[in-house]
């Protein structure tokens, strides 16, 4: 089984993408079977990443860097995070088809995509202008069409479309805020990383059925501060 998944999917992608003329496809095959080999499971998960054309998502300049396991500069202070990180956020959040998904920090809108893939619906908010605009025009462009950006400050969400049934968060506040917990269904579950220093924990928070709360840490990251409301 495990063998399966680190060495037949990626050859499957692999040979996919060649036969699309997708000139990324050996090294998109190669990131897949790493992030595998890291202890991602999800087969959903691993498809999407593997179906995903990262190096449109990331600067012309630095389209060749990619796939390596590395985040990225994007400008404006901002990074397209690890492929692993992005998988293993994914996979904690488990989107399922019929979820609505609330994402702080939509970047490149790389994470979005992903999701996008494994949702029906993905909100997505940059507080960034620059980024959120062009962002938009990168999903427009490729087709997921059931992600919507939207410039603004993350801290307070998109009240007008809560309850959410998924939050992902991938900029690091000093605590998760209150009001996005709010904008959390019953059931629903929460991922970001938390906490003021260069290293943040990356928590999952899942809202039970009678409302209350489990937390659990998850790993170590480390993640741009999420710019306090307004600036
Ligand atoms: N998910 C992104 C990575 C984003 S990096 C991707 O896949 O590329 C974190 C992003 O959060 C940055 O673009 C940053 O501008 C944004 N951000 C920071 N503070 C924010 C806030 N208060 N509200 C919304 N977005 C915020």
């Amino acid at each position: 089984m495990r063998a399966a998944v680190s060495w037949a999917m990626p050859l499957l992608l692999i040979a996919e993408g060649l036969a699309a003329g997708d000139p990324f496809a050996r090294e998109r095959g190669q990131m897949v079977e790493l992030i595998a080999s890291r202890g991602v499971r999800d087969r959903e998960v691993l498809r999407v990443m593997g179906a995903t054309p990262r190096h449109l998502f990331v600067p012309a300049a630095i389209r060749a860097l990619a796939y390596i396991d590395r985040p990225l500069p994007i400008g404006w202070d901002a990074t397209i995070s690890q492929p692993y990180i992005v998988a293993l956020m994914t996979e904690l959040l488990r989107p399922e088809k019929k979820c609505r998904v609330l994402e702080i920090g939509t970047g490149s809108g790389y994470q979005a995509a992903v999701l996008a893939q494994l949702s029906e619906k993905v909100y997505s908010m940059e507080i960034v202008p620059e980024l959120a605009a062009s962002a938009r025009e990168t999903l427009g462009r490729l087709g997921y069409a059931n992600v919507t950006v939207r410039q603004g400050d993350g801290y307070k969400g998109w009240p007008e479309e809560a309850p959410f049934d998924r939050i992902i968060l991938t900029a690091a506040p000093p605590e998760v805020p209150r009001t996005l917990i709010d904008q959390l269904s019953r059931g629903g579950r929460l991922v970001a990383p938390e906490g003021s220093g260069f290293e943040q924990e990356l928590v999952l928070i899942e809202k039970r059925a009678d409302g209350s709360l489990r937390r659990s840490s998850k790993a170590a990251v480390t993640f741009v501060p999420m710019r306090p409301g307004g600036k």
